[in-house]
């Protein structure tokens, strides 16, 4: 068995749950108060995989890039996402403007990384009922863009898909 690196990149709206969602993946935990980035934090966080018919368990160890929401951040995400392998594009299912700049977001992020992979995350499931949350996520699919693997509805508070979301990528990676 043999451990590899590969970075990953959460981005989207300031407030979206993106600090959530990595504080949930790698601790385990939530809070109410809002996380104030400050500049890039980073994270690391061992998952295994085991391809089907192989023997052989393969580890990753996903490097997650968490950035602070900020307009400026155009002018830098040239550097924040050098080297990324994936990305995790969040948005919040309370705030529809969120979700009408996640292609924008995807668009900027494959700018960069032509061949990277990305995962929609729609998340703060917990504050919407599940009726409308299935018709969300069918708007939100970006069938068309190749390098998409799939949208979740998310809870950073609940914990739902959040191991999904990160699982997916790093299948996808290894
Ligand atoms: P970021 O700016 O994208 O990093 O957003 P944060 O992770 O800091 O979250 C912003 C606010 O939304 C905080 O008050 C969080 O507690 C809250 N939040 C994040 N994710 C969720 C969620 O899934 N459900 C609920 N109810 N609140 C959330
Ligand atoms: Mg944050």
């Amino acid at each position: 068995m043999s451990t590899i690196s590969k970075k990953i990149c959460l981005f989207g709206d300031f407030g979206v749950g993106k600090t959530s969602l990595i504080r949930q993946f790698v601790e385990c935990q939530f809070s109410d108060e809002y996380l104030s980035t400050v500049g890039v934090k980073i994270s690391r966080k061992l998952v295994s995989s085991s391809k089907e018919g192989l023997d052989n368990r393969q580890d990753l160890q996903l490097i997650i890039w968490d950035i602070e929401g900020s307009n400026k951040f155009k002018a830098v995400a040239q550097n924040y996402f050098q080297g990324s392998k994936g990305a995790v594009i969040v948005g919040d299912v309370t705030q529809p403007e969120t979700l009408n700049h996640l292609r924008e977001h995807i668009q900027t992020f494959l700018t960069v990384n032509p061949k990277s992979y990305i995962v929609v995350a729609l998340n703060k499931s917990d504050m919407i009922a599940a009726e409308y949350l299935e018709k969300i996520r069918k708007m939100y699919q970006f069938t068309d863009q190749a390098n998409i693997l799939d949208t979740y509805i998310t809870s950073a508070k609940t914990g739902n898909n959040v191991n999904e979301i990160f699982q997916a990528l790093a299948t996808r990676l290894i």
